[in-house]
């Protein structure tokens, strides 16, 4: 299991409805402008285990979000954890620095792909920032519907709203 910087039950910013937000250790990106560098030290955070994480999850019952950091370069350790999650009935939504293009070449983050609802994918691009954005922070990001994208053609994750 890779490290957790922290874990925020409640979160409205991080896909839609209130969420809890895990943020995961570790980030090759370096993104000119990331939110969060303090979160590219794959060293830093707390070591926890799927059964301490599903404890805290399970608290408040809020659907999941992985972010960091980019959860998806722990995509094999953090398998246990989706699998459990699915199999309570949470819906997963995935930051990542990677696009779904690269993803699906990736043997393990093709196998979490399996388990992840919605994908934010791609670096953050200064150039391309927009506050406008929802649950995004650069144009050049997709929400991504992890399931139908799969059959083939991407399919943008759409609730009606945005
Ligand atoms: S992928 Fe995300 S966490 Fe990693 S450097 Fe880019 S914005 Fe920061």
């Amino acid at each position: 299991m890779p490290k957790v910087l922290d874990i925020i039950p409640g979160t409205a910013v991080d896909g839609p409805g209130l969420r809890t937000s895990i943020y995961f250790s570790g980030c090759t990106h370096h993104c000119d402008g990331c939110h969060n560098p303090q979160s590219w030290d794959f060293e830093a955070g707390t070591l926890m285990t799927t059964e301490q994480i599903m404890e805290f999850v399970e608290e408040n019952g809020f659907n999941v979000t992985f972010t960091g950091g980019d959860p998806m370069a722990h995509a094999i350790d953090l398998l246990p954890l989706a699998k459990e999650l699915k199999a309570r009935g949470y819906n997963i939504w995935c930051y990542t620095g990677y696009t779904f293009e690269q993803l699906i070449k990736m043997p393990g983050c093709r196998g979490l792909l399996d388990f992840i609802d919605v994908i934010v994918d791609g670096p953050f691009i200064k150039s391309q920032r927009d506050i406008n954005l929802r649950f995004r922070g650069s144009s050049n990001q997709r929400l991504i519907n992890v399931p139908e994208s799969l059959k083939g053609e991407i399919v943008w994750w759409n609730d009606g709203i945005a």
